[in-house]
């Protein structure tokens, strides 16, 4: 099988091999192409130094951000490429960097530098694939493989460990056995990669079809991440297993189904360094995960307080209740959404200038828009400016002479 590359790419690997140099597609483009499934980012390599690659773009949109690590980014077709000199990294000392980039003239070095069999293959212009470490043979079968000695790569760059599970829950593909050994009994290496890098990569994970299955059998390398772990009991983690078989890929939802077990969630969620948004939306939804969902008026409610797609929301309560009836509560959304029903304050009739005519001030005018809201939601009154203008007027009146 021969592998189509579409011409913005191939306008740019022709300018490196019409200037005498070698340029490959690799990595994952080559995977994806094989799979057959879309390709949405071509990484290029190339013997060409960086210094020689700027020369030949010179006419040329280029990025030089990654030019110290030998990445050249151009632009072709308003696509941006990333073109990487063929690199043999040396020692890596902090488990994650290699202590210097060394620049090679050999493509097999550079797929050799590179993590999982199925990660490391070339393919030219001519659509014929390089594979050195036979990874069309692991991905025929399935199976992530670590180039090399596991313990070695892992020891490397401890992410490695992290990508593994990805890629495996990703792509459903199984972990050969030395590397799934090597995998666990390296795993309190990931101490030494940021935070930044392990929330990236578990989110990546969380996102990704099989990683329930995964999470559970590597739960150890899990609790390296997140030791909150530690604490729970064997059923809690039980439960946690089968609420994520019962969730979709979805990063939110499986977090929150996570967390759920675990003991200040928001300060797990600070330190591993989730953006303030991600807190509120996982905090939101755990917040939120004990309310009634029977009713139309019990939906506006949830619909009024919540910070996330109401879609979000469902998966996540019926994965973690499984007698909950999903579809129901869907279609209860829908026929809210479609009658217009208000379930927020700035869908009132009124607003807080309506409120300051009235002759409301301060928090008058908050406590005074939540509470027409309940009203509205419960429907005791109707979404109509007369009607919620009589009932506070009538409320002050009413107000007034109790406390005569
Ligand atoms: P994705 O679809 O997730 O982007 P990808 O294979 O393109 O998959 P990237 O993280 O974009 O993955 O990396 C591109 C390529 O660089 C990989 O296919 C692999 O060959 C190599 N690579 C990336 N990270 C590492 C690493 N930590 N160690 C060794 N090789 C790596
Ligand atoms: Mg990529």
């Amino acid at each position: 099988m021969k592998i189509e590359i579409p011409s913005y790419v191939s306008v740019v690997m022709n300018v490196l091999c019409e200037n005498g140099y070698e340029c490959f597609v690799v990595g994952g483009a080559v995977r994806s192409a094989l799979l057959s499934f879309p390709v949405h980012d071509y990484d290029l390599t190339t013997n060409a130094l960086p210094e020689q690659m700027k020369q030949v773009f010179r006419d040329f949109k280029t990025i030089e951000t990654g030019i110290k690590h030998g990445t050249l980014t151009v632009m072709s077709d308003h696509h941006p490429i990333e073109i990487t000199t063929y690199r043999k990294d040396g020692g890596y000392s902090d488990h994650r960097h290699p202590d210097k980039v060394e620049f090679s003239s050999a493509l097999k070095e550079d797929c050799a530098r590179r993590d999982f069999t199925i990660n490391a293959m070339a393919c030219g212009t001519d659509g014929k694939i390089h594979d050195f470490f036979d990874g069309r043979k692991d991905l025929e079968n399935r199976v992530i493989r670590c180039i090399g000695i596991p313990e070695e790569r892992f020891d490397e760059d401890a992410l490695r460990i992290l990508r593994a599970l990805r890629f495996a829950a990703r792509l459903n593909f199984s972990i050969d056995e030395k590397t799934s050994d090597a995998l666990l009994s390296s795993r309190e290496l990931l101490k030494y990669i940021s935070m930044e890098r392990i929330r990236d990569e578990l989110t990546g994970f969380l996102q990704a079809p099989c990683a329930p299955q995964l999470f559970a059998r590597y739960m150890p390398v899990f609790k390296t991440v997140i030791p909150e772990l530690k604490d729970c009991t064997e059923t809690e983690k039980k439960d946690m297993v089968k609420r994520l078989e019962n969730s979709p890929a979805d990063s939110y939802v499986r977090t929150a189904l996570i967390l759920n077990s675990l003991a200040h969630p928001d300060q797990i969620m600070k330190r591993m360094k989730f953006s303030n948004r991600e807190c509120d939306i996982v905090m939101n939804l755990l917040k939120l995960k004990d309310r009634e969902t029977d009713t139309p008026s019990a939906i506006r409610r949830i619909i009024r307080d919540l910070k996330t797609e109401f879609a979000r929301y469902a998966q996540f309560v019926c994965a973690m209740d499984e007698s909950k009836d999903q579809s129901a509560m869907m279609k209860m959304y829908e026929e809210i959404v479609e009658r217009g029903d208000c379930c927020k304050v700035r869908q009132l009739a009124v607003n807080g200038n309506d409120l300051v005519a009235a002759g409301l001030k301060g928090r008058q005018i908050s406590e005074a828009l939540d509470l027409l809201l309940e009203e509205v939601i419960d429907q005791k009154l109707s979404n109509d400016r007369t009607v919620l203008l009589n009932y506070l007027k009538q409320k002050e009146k009413a107000d007034c002479s109790a406390s005569e």
